[in-house]
């Protein structure tokens, strides 16, 4: 007999079919074989009834066995694969985000601390980072040069050839300091209108001039023509001012500026396209030396 009931099944023969073989064999048992009548694979469980030549089989069919198992494996399967595409998805969102702000922070940095003209330091990290600097030499003992630079007759440069000209001016004048300042810790800044300052960190007043010169040269150097192919002139006078670290007497960084700055004056009053002083020598170069030789 057959359940389900099929009524062509009844009565065929089934012996010497593979899957009829383990029947015969043992009074009790389950193996997965092919079935003769479907062909479907089917997980076989028998026992013989008595000792009567009977056998109770049942045959499941694997397909059967695991509908339920395969249905859930693909619903968490869906579900996983929804969540890891969110994932990603939302992944890839943050990371524009964050690309974002971090350009905007960069832009923000730049604004707060870069001159928007030369894209130089600006005003107040100047005066921040002089600070830094004089505090650190201070301590360490080391030197710290200031260079104040001046362009020279730059309201006739402007009235001459025009502000546009005279904003290139200012690039080019930038442009000349950035590339002769190489040293990690040295900087530069507007200290506004037509004046820089630049920091050289552990530099002595014989290294400052030398960096003066370079700037000055290559400023005389830098060929800028106006609208007519004019050739602009352009030149800067710089006062040279070091911190001797060692032999500090009470200073701060305000006095080395203005050092600095009276040594820039006396360069224009000795003609302009100069630098003050014109040597190093001994202590001239002390800050808060009563009366400075330069
Ligand atoms: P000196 O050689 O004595 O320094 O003469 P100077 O003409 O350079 O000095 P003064 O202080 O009389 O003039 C500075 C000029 O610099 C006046 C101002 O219009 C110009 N200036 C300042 N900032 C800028 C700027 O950002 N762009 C332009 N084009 N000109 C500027
Ligand atoms: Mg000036
Ligand atoms: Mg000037």
């Amino acid at each position: 007999m057959r359940r389900p009931y099929k009524r062509e099944d009844i009565g065929q023969s089934i012996a010497g079919a593979p899957s009829f073989e383990p029947l015969i064999q043992s009074d009790n048992g389950s193996y997965i074989g092919t079935a003769t009548l479907d062909g479907a694979q089917r997980l076989y469980s028998f026992r013989r009834i008595g000792k009567y030549p009977l056998i109770i089989v049942v045959g499941l069919a694997i397909q059967d066995i695991y509908a339920q198992w395969t249905q859930r494996a693909w619903a968490i399967g869906g579900v996983v694969t929804v969540l890891d595409v969110l994932i990603i998805w939302m992944s890839v969102m943050f990371a524009r985000l964050f690309r974002k702000r971090l350009e905007m922070e960069n832009r923000l940095h730049l604004l707060a601390t870069a001159d928007s003209l030369t894209g130089v330091g600006n005003r107040r990290v100047l005066s921040s980072t002089l600070e830094t600097e004089w505090k650190r030499a201070s301590r360490d003992g080391r030197n710290l040069s200031v260079l104040m630079l001046d362009a020279d007759n730059f309201k006739a440069l402007n009235d001459r050839h025009g502000h546009a000209i005279g904003d290139e001016a200012l690039k080019a004048i930038a442009q000349c300091i950035t590339k002769n300042i190489r040293r990690p810790g040295d900087f530069v800044g507007r200290y506004g209108g037509e004046e820089f300052s630049v920091l050289l960190t552990s530099t002595d007043m014989n290294g400052a001039i030398r960096i003066a010169e370079n700037i000055r040269a290559a400023v005389m150097a830098t060929e800028l023509t106006s609208m007519g192919a004019r050739p602009v002139p352009l030149s800067v006078s710089i006062g040279v001012a070091t911190f001797d670290g060692k032999n500090a007497r009470a200073e701060s960084s305000e006095q080395l500026l203005r050092q600095a700055d009276r040594r820039l004056y006396q360069a224009k009053a000795a003609g302009r396209n100069t630098i003050m002083p014109r040597q190093a020598h001994g202590q001239a170069a002390m800050v808060g030396d009563p009366h400075p030789s330069t």
